[in-house]
């Protein structure tokens, strides 16, 4: 059986802790497994700080992104070596490790184009700068300016490429060294993909190191110019944000975790327009996608009272289409859950759930005789108002049908009872109605996304996280950002208020050549 390996210290290592089996979810058979331990973790923050993190801020971005084109294409080349492991060890369908990886490649290749953008530069001015003095002389800059620490990134088990190269791309844009923890139940995919960096090498020594098992002791030899990233349950965001030595450090910290995602629907969208057509398509697809198992997967439907059976019947006849079974067949859409541990979190949760409503499809049965089958399960609320819909993520292939009373307001004072989330979507086409709604639901959330007839066409689904707009939400959600665009790269760069002669800070001025974002 495969031993899956860290790269640290510019070497493979294999530690002598007991096993931690890998699992394919289909078959229940292990297939590979992770032995921690054997690491000095001190050592490995110290070669990021003193080898990786030189060597990156020593390049320009039109460099560092030149590496990250590289990465991409690397990681491209082995595609479809990388689709079968995400189908074995993650138990996704051909379409759903293509949304990984492919979201992994796309990623680099955005902000590889970013980095070429913006040239030669070293540093970001920050907005325009301002007279300070009696005139112009005494001027002040707000620049961005790279951090002299390491990247410690750990991820979820959802999106064991995309999540580990999203975070990368920005750090390493910003000259960041990295150190990559990803989820253990879906590692194999995330260390052939650190393997592919590692022996590419594109990157410095010690700007990329990745961990298969345990951090062991990492935190406690944090230092104040470190990060840690973060994407995962709010159970283990906390534990790390009131880590010891990161509260005494005062080590930045980002945080993506849990989010009870929404979609509303407005009393004025008709059943024959296109735009109800893409609310129900958007509902299927975010409910099946990876099995449920997305972080901006939507968890609670929305629509006026007087709609919900209309809504329910819809939506249920599109859930039977998506062919539920062994990913590794053509016609499958929707396989197991990714592991035992995550099959029966989710059927305790559909559990509750039901017991608040009524089961329109699915439920929380084993739904093949062998692998870890959930089927996509709908639960109509008795009372939208009852807690368990609004504080209880099922992160599976499940969700709720909640009606209301048509008003906007009403809409979002449910929505926001979630307590903060990464993306909830409404659809209409009443501009008031619209406007009302983003103001409720803004404050609560990293992304709005508004379904319309005039953008049906060329819409990509709510749950598509892009490059271009920022992924994070706050409250429940972990109070966190990434991505956005350069925004990205703020979290891991210094932002430091200039003041002095303004000819003297005229270098750190924004760039009027600097070409606009690539999209
Ligand atoms: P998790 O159990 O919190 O694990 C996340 C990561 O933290 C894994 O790499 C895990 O390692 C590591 N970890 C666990 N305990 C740790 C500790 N004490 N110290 C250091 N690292 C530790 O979450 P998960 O089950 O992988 O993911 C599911 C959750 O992630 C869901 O709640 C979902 O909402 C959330 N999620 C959020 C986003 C987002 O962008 N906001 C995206 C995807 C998923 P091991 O695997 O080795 O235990």
């Amino acid at each position: 059986m495969q031993t899956l390996e860290s790269l640290v210290l510019g070497r493979a290592v294999v530690g002598s802790d007991a096993p931690v089996a890998l699992f394919n979810p289909t078959t229940e058979e292990a297939i590979a497994e992770i032995r921690g331990g054997g690491i000095d973790f001190k050592a490995v923050l110290e070669f990021a700080r003193s080898s990786g993190g030189p060597a990156l801020r020593a390049m320009s971005f039109a460099e560092r992104g030149a590496i990250l084109k590289t990465l991409s294409h690397a990681i491209h080349e082995q595609r479809e070596a990388l689709i079968e492991l995400s189908i074995q060890n993650a138990g996704t369908p051909r379409g759903d490790a293509k949304f990984d990886i492919d979201g992994a490649t796309g990623t680099l290749a955005y902000y590889a184009a970013l980095g070429e953008s913006l040239g030669d530069r070293r540093t970001l001015a920050d907005g325009e700068g301002a007279q300070l003095g009696r005139t112009p002389r005494f001027w002040g800059q707000h620049v961005l300016v790279p951090r002299l620490g390491a990247a410690v990134h750990i991820n979820a088990f959802n999106f064991p490429a995309w999540n580990m190269m999203e975070k990368a791309a920005c750090a390493l844009l910003a000259a960041s060294p990295v150190i990559e923890k990803p989820g253990t139940p879906t590692a194999l995919v995330a260390a052939r993909i650190a393997r592919i960096v590692h022996d590419c090498g594109a990157l410095p020594a010690g700007a990329w190191q990745f961990i298969a098992g345990s951090l062991g002791d990492l935190l406690d030899h944090l230092g104040s110019q470190d990060a840690i990233a973060f994407t995962g349950s709010s159970r283990t965001a906390a534990i790390l944000r009131g880590h010891a030595n990161v509260v005494r450090q005062n080590v930045r910290i980002n945080l993506e975790a849990d989010s009870l995602n929404a979609a509303v629907l407005a009393p004025d969208v008709e059943p024959s327009s296109e735009t109800y057509s893409l609310f129900l398509s958007n509902l299927a697809l975010d409910m099946t996608q990876k099995s449920g198992q997305k972080c901006t997967a939507v968890r609670r439907i929305l629509v006026p009272k007087a709609r919900l059976e209309e809504v329910r019947a819809d939506l249920v006849a599109a859930l039977a289409k998506v062919k539920l079974g062994d990913p590794t067949q053509a016609e499958v859409r929707m396989g197991p859950l990714a592991s035992k541990a995550q099959f029966d979190e989710v059927r305790a949760g559909i559990t509750r759930l039901a017991a608040a409503g009524t089961v329109a499809c699915g439920g929380a049965e084993r739904a093949r005789e062998r692998g870890w089958f959930v089927a996509p399960t709908l639960i109509v609320a008795r009372d939208a108002e009852a807690e368990v819909f609004h504080a209880d993520e099922v992160f599976g292939p499940a969700a709720s049908l909640l009606g209301y009373s048509g008003e906007a307001d009403q809409a979002a004072r449910l929505v926001a009872r979630g307590g903060g989330g990464l993306v909830s979507s409404a659809y209409s086409n009443d501009a008031d109605w619209t406007e009302r709604i983003v103001a409720g639901l803004a404050p609560w959330h990293g992304r709005v996304w508004l379904g319309s007839d005039r953008m049906a066409e060329q819409a990509l689904p709510p749950g598509m996280v892009l490059p271009a707009s920022i992924h994070g939400g706050p409250g429940r959600a972990g109070g966190g950002e990434e991505l956005g665009g350069l925004r990205g790269l703020a979290f891991y760069q210094q932002r430091t208020a200039l003041q002095g002669f303004k000819s003297g800070l005229a270098g750190y001025a924004p760039a009027e050549s600097a070409k606009p974002a690539p999209k």
